[in-house]
């Protein structure tokens, strides 16, 4: 399955100045500007920020407040778009050092899609990094832009190389699924330092260490089960790593970088091509036929999009990032953001379908989470608004999996409900220190 190319070049793009956690970057331009493909048009001014392009040959017809996905307006840059396919030159940075591979990342404006830049992840201001991962759980070998599964595997071996030097890490490695047999036989026999990898599945308590040891590399590809969330990376870390990563706090605390597999891409493109971040591949899904994954321009409206896609009935729904976990959008008019990874279609019979009944104490919920809270109270509580139960309860240790909310024969939005409480805990206990988890499973306590 190869990802495609939208058919038509979207009228307008609407690019947002902030696509990742910390601080907006700057406009470099002003309406009625011309601009190329890949040129420049926010410029970070913090650390904690990262640089932005134009997708599009265009101009700038304004830079104002405009939807985003996550729910929130955000001030962007609109662009009426042109037929050119011209770019900036792209100038390639070969042998970079471990300072300029930092530098590259925040002008071609690499960030994760759970928001932080891609630099601040691997170089953390007080913090050390040792490990760097990888995370292609989530992505087959398709999910970037690439011929083979081979080539995959190739690239993503010089980017982890290139993300392992950019940190100072010695080691490295790439988590796949377990069920992905393209990337698993395309990373089999790949030769690192001139030994041949051997794709090792994380088994019972057997960790990286293990693997390390055993296969006498600092370089290795783990497979494991996938795990989706939005708070997912502590779980993730615990598990592949078997470091413990306290409630507050993130991986980068233990010493350990996580990527993703189109950062990791970007970068190697960055690298190799000299190309910025400006264009980024997501799947589709729901009632609609059209590939499964396609590469857009960042900017591109989700309209342009589905209107490429046949669809079967009246969309009654569009939610980004997937149905468990995303969020149903109030209008079509958002971009395509480096946030963003899914957009899933639903039709006004599934939508009416999913209305909730009364919950019969079946505790799928229960059985389904990962990390063993017990949503069917949870979901209670946070209804009746009784935070501080949910509190003790341990609702900040959930990772927003949605698995609740999929089990649930009553269709009860557990997930939202937690989501809800969640928040207006944060919000009242904004000083809590980090702290440990009385949970095995969420490895923030007890053994590895
Ligand atoms: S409570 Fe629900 S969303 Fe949270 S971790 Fe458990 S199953 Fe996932
Ligand atoms: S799965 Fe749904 S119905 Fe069953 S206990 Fe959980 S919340 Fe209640």
């Amino acid at each position: 399955m190869e990802s495609k190319r939208l058919k038509t070049i979207p009228e307008k793009v609407v690019i947002p100045l902030k696509q990742h956690n910390g601080v907006a970057c700057k406009p470099l331009v002003k309406k009625g500007d011309q601009v190329l493909i890949g040129q420049k048009i926010g410029e970070s001014v913090s650390y904690y920020s990262s640089d932005v392009h134009s997708s599009v040959c265009g101009e700038v017809t304004g830079i104002e407040e405009a939807p985003n996905p996550n729910g929130n307006k955000v001030l962007s840059v609109v662009i009426k778009t042109t037929e050119s396919e011209e770019t900036v030159a792209f100038v390639p940075k070969k042998h970079p050092s471990q300072k300029e591979l930092i530098t590259i990342m925040q002008d071609a404006g690499i960030v994760e899609h759970y928001g932080a830049p891609t630099h601040t992840v691997l170089k953390p201001e007080g913090k050390k990094i040792d490990l760097v991962l990888i995370n292609a759980t989530a992505s087959e070998w398709i999910g970037g832009k690439y011929a083979t599964p081979k080539e995959y595997a190739s690239q993503m071996m010089d980017a982890l190389k290139l993300l392992m030097k950019a940190s100072g890490a010695v080691k490295g490695a790439i988590i796949v699924r377990k069920d992905d047999e393209d990337s698993i036989e395309a990373f089999e026999g790949v030769k690192v330092d001139g030994k041949a990898l051997r794709v090792a599945p994380l088994l019972g308590t057997r960790r990286l260490g293990h693997y390390f040891k055993d296969q006498g590399s600092n370089v290795v590809v783990a497979s494991q089960e996938r795990v989706l969330g939005r708070n997912i990376l502590n779980f993730f870390t615990y598990n592949v790593t078997g470091r413990k990563v306290a409630l507050g706090c993130n991986p980068t605390d233990v010493g350990v970088a996580v990527c993703g597999v189109k950062s990791a891409k970007a970068l190697y493109d960055a690298v190799h091509e000299g190309k910025p971040y400006y264009e980024t591949v997501i799947s589709m899904e729901g009632a609609v036929n059209c590939p499964e994954l396609m590469l857009v321009r960042i900017g591109t409206p989700f309209k342009d999009i589905v209107r490429e896609c046949t669809f079967n009935g009246e969309i009654g729904k569009i939610i980004a990032n997937g149905v468990i976990t995303g969020i149903a959008q109030y209008t079509d008019e958002v971009p395509v953001t480096k946030g963003t990874t899914r957009i899933t279609l639903l039709t006004k019979e599934q939508v009416l379908r999913d209305e909730s009944l009364d919950c019969t104490h079946c505790a799928r919920c229960v059985d389904a989470c990962p990390v063993s809270l017990l949503p069917t109270r949870l979901h209670v509580l946070a209804e009746q608004g009784r935070f501080d139960e949910c509190r003790k309860m341990h609702i900040q240790f959930c990772i927003e999996c949605g698995r609740c909310s999929f089990a649930c024969p009553s269709k009860i939005h557990i997930l939202q409900l937690i989501r809800y409480a969640k928040n207006a805990i944060e919000q009242a206990y904004e000083d809590d220190t980090p702290k440990e988890s009385p949970n095995l499973k969420l490895g923030c306590c007890g053994g590895e």
